[in-house]
C-alpha cells in the first residue's frame, strides 16, 4: 500500500513539474523540397501549420510527415502567399485533416491552385480569416504572435507573404514566408523594427539572393536559421550572396536539402534545441 501511495505522489511530482517546467515549443522545419512546409506544436499542445510544400508527385512530403508525428488534427493552417510551392500541400491536408480556422492575405489569385485551396477551406468548413499586416494572433497564451506582413494588393506575390514573430517566454522566432528585401523586408525595418529581433529565423524565399538583404538580417540578428530549400533546385536556391550575409549576421545554417526536416525546440526562458533529420 506505502509503496503504491509513493507511486502516486511520485506521479504527480512528474505531472506538477510537466506543467510548470515542460512548456516546450516545437518548431518544425519540413523537408518538402523545394518549397515551405511548417509545424509548429504550442506550448499548449495547438497545432499550427504553416505553408504545405508542393505536391507534384502522387505523394505529399508534408502530408506524409504529419502522418509520422501523428497529427490528426491542426488547429491554425496559414497559408503564407498563394504560390504552388506553398499551397497544394495545404490543399491535401484540408481535405484529409480536420483543420478548424485558415488564415491567409486573400491575395486575388485567379490560379486553378488556389480556387482548389479555398474550395476545399469551404468544404471543410471552418472559420477563413484575412491575415493583415499589424494583426496580433492568440492561438496560445504562453505566445506572443505578431503579424508583420500580410498583403492582398502587392504586385509581386511573395510579398503577400504572411510574415509572423513569435515570442515564447525569451525565445523568439520569426517566419518570413517568401518576403522580398526590396519591399517587405524594408518595410518591415521601416514600421516593425522593435519586433524583427530573432534567435529563429526561417529564412525568406528559400534562401533567394532577393530577400535577407544585409539591413534586415542586422536587425533581425538571427542565431540559427533554418533553409527550406530543394536539392538541385532550378532556381539555385539558396544564393551563395545569401548564405554569405547570414553568415557575417552570425548565423548558423541549416537546410532542408542537407539535413532533411529540422527542428528547433524551445523552452520559453532562451534555450533553442536543434535536432536534424526528424
Ligand atoms: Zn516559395
Amino acid at each position: 500500500m506505502l509503496g503504491k501511495k509513493l507511486v502516486l505522489a511520485l506521479g504527480l511530482v512528474v505531472c506538477v513539474s510537466v506543467s510548470l517546467f515542460a512548456a516546450t515549443m516545437t518548431n518544425y522545419v519540413v523537408n518538402v523540397g523545394q518549397g515551405d512546409g511548417a509545424l509548429i506544436i504550442t506550448p499548449s499542445g495547438k497545432v499550427i501549420v504553416i505553408d504545405g510544400g508542393d505536391s507534384t508527385s502522387t505523394t505529399s512530403k508534408m502530408m506524409a510527415f504529419l502522418a509520422k508525428k501523428a497529427i490528426t488534427t491542426i488547429d491554425v493552417l496559414v497559408l503564407t502567399h498563394p504560390h504552388t510551392d506553398h499551397l497544394y500541400g495545404l490543399t491535401t491536408i484540408l481535405q484529409n485533416k480536420i483543420v478548424k480556422a485558415v488564415y491567409d492575405p486573400k491575395y486575388p489569385a485567379t490560379t486553378v491552385a488556389y480556387t482548389n485551396f479555398k474550395n476545399a477551406v469551404a468544404a471543410e468548413g471552418c472559420p477563413y480569416y484575412q491575415s493583415k499586416t499589424g494583426d496580433t494572433y492568440s492561438w496560445d497564451s504562453a505566445l506572443s504572435i505578431k503579424c508583420l506582413n500580410a498583403r492582398s494588393s502587392v504586385s509581386n506575390v511573395n510579398n503577400a507573404s504572411v510574415v509572423l514573430k513569435i515570442t515564447h517566454g525569451t525565445n523568439t522566432l520569426l517566419w518570413a514566408g517568401d518576403a522580398a528585401t526590396s519591399d517587405t523586408e524594408n518595410n518591415m525595418v521601416a514600421s516593425y523594427l522593435s519586433y524583427l529581433p530573432a534567435k529563429f529565423l526561417k529564412v525568406g524565399h528559400h534562401g533567394s539572393s532577393t530577400s535577407s538583404g544585409a539591413t534586415f538580417l542586422s536587425k533581425v540578428a538571427p542565431r540559427y536559421s533554418f533553409i527550406s530549400v530543394g536539392a538541385g533546385n532550378s532556381y539555385g536556391h539558396p544564393a551563395a550572396a545569401t548564405l554569405t550575409r547570414l553568415t557575417a549576421a552570425g548565423s548558423l545554417i541549416y537546410r532542408t536539402d542537407q539535413k532533411g526536416s529540422l527542428r528547433c525546440s524551445t523552452n520559453g526562458t532562451g534555450t533553442y534545441t536543434i535536432a536534424l533529420n526528424q
